[in-house]
This record gives C-alpha cells, sequence and structure tokens, in this order.
C-alpha cells in the first residue's frame, strides 16, 4: 500500500451567526475512517475533506449527510441530529466517506463523464467493497450496505425497465449491484473494473466490452438484458442471481 500523508481537515462552519461548531467525534472519525478507505481504495494520499455543519433541525431525530466529492478533495455537509455519536450516525458517516472517497479514485483517472448510473453505482460498489475488506476497523458494515443497494434496486426493477428511468434507486442500488456482480464475476476487485471501464471511454458500450473480455460473454449480455429487459413481475433476487450466473 502507498504511504498516505496525514488528513487535513477544515472544521468549516456556516457562514454568520448561524454558525455551527462540527461535532467533536464527528472529525476524528471521519479523519481516522477517510485514511483507511483511501488506503484500501488504493489513493495514493488520503483526499482532503471539508467538513460544514448547518446545526440540528427542527425536526428532532432528523439527520442528514451530504457529499461531493473533487480532484483529490470531497466536502461533507451534516445537518440535523449529529451531537451524539450513536452506532447508525457512525456507519451513515463511514458509508458516506466510502461513497465520496470512490469519487475521488474515479477523479484520479480523469474525468468522470460517465452516465450517473455507472458513476454513482460504481462509487457504491467500491464503498461496498472497501466496508467489507475492513470490516470491523470501519462502522460502516459492508453487507448492510450491499443489502440496501439489494432492497433500492428491487424498488427500481419494480418501476419499470432500467434504460428508461432515472431514479435515484437505480443509480445507486441497480448501478451498484451490476458493478459488483460485473467485479465479482471478472474476479477483479471493483476498483480494478473502474480502471479498465474509464480506460476504454467510460461509457455503456465500454463497460459492455470490458465485461465481454473479462467476465464472459454470457455475462456481458445479462448485463444488457439487465438494463433494457423488464422486470416489474420478478423477484429481485432472482433476478439478481441469473445475473450474476450469466443467465439472464
Ligand atoms: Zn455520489
Amino acid at each position: 500500500m502507498a504511504a498516505l500523508v496525514p488528513l487535513l481537515c477544515s472544521f468549516a462552519n456556516a457562514q454568520g451567526s448561524k454558525g455551527f461548531d462540527v461535532p467533536e467525534w464527528i472529525g476524528a472519525h471521519v479523519a481516522d475512517q477517510a485514511e483507511l478507505l483511501a488506503g484500501l481504495i488504493g489513493l495514493p494520499r488520503t483526499p482532503f475533506v471539508d467538513l460544514k455543519y448547518t446545526g440540528p433541525e427542527e425536526t428532532t431525530g432528523l439527520r442528514t449527510v451530504h457529499g461531493r466529492a473533487e480532484p483529490e478533495r470531497f466536502s461533507i455537509t451534516l445537518a440535523g441530529a449529529w451531537e451524539d455519536q450513536h452506532a447508525d450516525a457512525r456507519r451513515q458517516l463511514t458509508r458516506n466517506v466510502a461513497h465520496e472517497t470512490a469519487h475521488v479514485f474515479q477523479y484520479s483517472l480523469g474525468e468522470p463523464n460517465e452516465a450517473r448510473m455507472l458513476h454513482e453505482g460504481f462509487a457504491e460498489a467500491m464503498a461496498v467493497e472497501a466496508l467489507l475488506s475492513c470490516a470491523e476497523s470501519c462502522a460502516g458494515d459492508g453487507h448492510g450496505l450491499e443489502a440496501k443497494l439489494r432492497r433500492q434496486c428491487g424498488d427500481a426493477l419494480r418501476m419499470g425497465i432500467l434504460a428508461s428511468q432515472d431514479s435515484a434507486e437505480r443509480n445507486y442500488g441497480c448501478g451498484g449491484v451490476l458493478t459488483l456482480e460485473g467485479a465479482r464475476a471478472a474476479d477483479l476487485p471493483v476498483t480494478e473494473l473502474y480502471r479498465l471501464f474509464a480506460a476504454e471511454g467510460r461509457d455503456e458500450l465500454a463497460l459492455m466490452r470490458v465485461l465481454e473480455k473479462k467476465a464472459g460473454k454470457g455475462f456481458a449480455i445479462s448485463a444488457k438484458a439487465f438494463l433494457y429487459g423488464d422486470y416489474r413481475l420478478a423477484k429481485p433476487s432472482a433476478v439478481y442471481e441469473r445475473l450474476r450466473a450469466g443467465q439472464l
């Protein structure tokens, strides 16, 4: 693994009198998890992280996290109930750090101009893979994130043909399922599948070429069927099983 430089965190507050300090546990948690995840995802340096907290909202218990990545850095904006360090708050934050770190990796290979489903899907798949491999050292629960993607994608499959929708469920859920299964069928890390995809031109045809070469013709045909078939009446788990087997 490449040497990692210490993470630089800035704790910018929202402007003026409305500013809130980032809850203390968050800075340390993000710094720790970002360094670990950057190493697992294969970045030469831990990204610079810009943290912001817009304060507790009036609705009690509501907690949101918003990320935005750029080359070599990302920002995380938190709102709502983040003062207390709960396991689910840690998990939500870690998953976000993993997802944004994956976007930084995408930037490290050039402009990530792929379609949204592949951009977000690959980032989710890289997050799952990194969280699975750091297991207890990360608070992100990779198995839980993968199950969430499968549920989200199930909702998208029930909505209709994936190629003719632009839902978050399709982009994150099915994009994640497709690229994760593709990497497994190719016996490659998701990061490596993305590297090949980026070198081939970052569009759907590029993905299909890489899948055919690395995961086989059956899987590539199934991947296409996954995008263009109508599975509204099918059981999502059966669709994933057939995709995995290259028999969709
Ligand atoms: Zn994203």
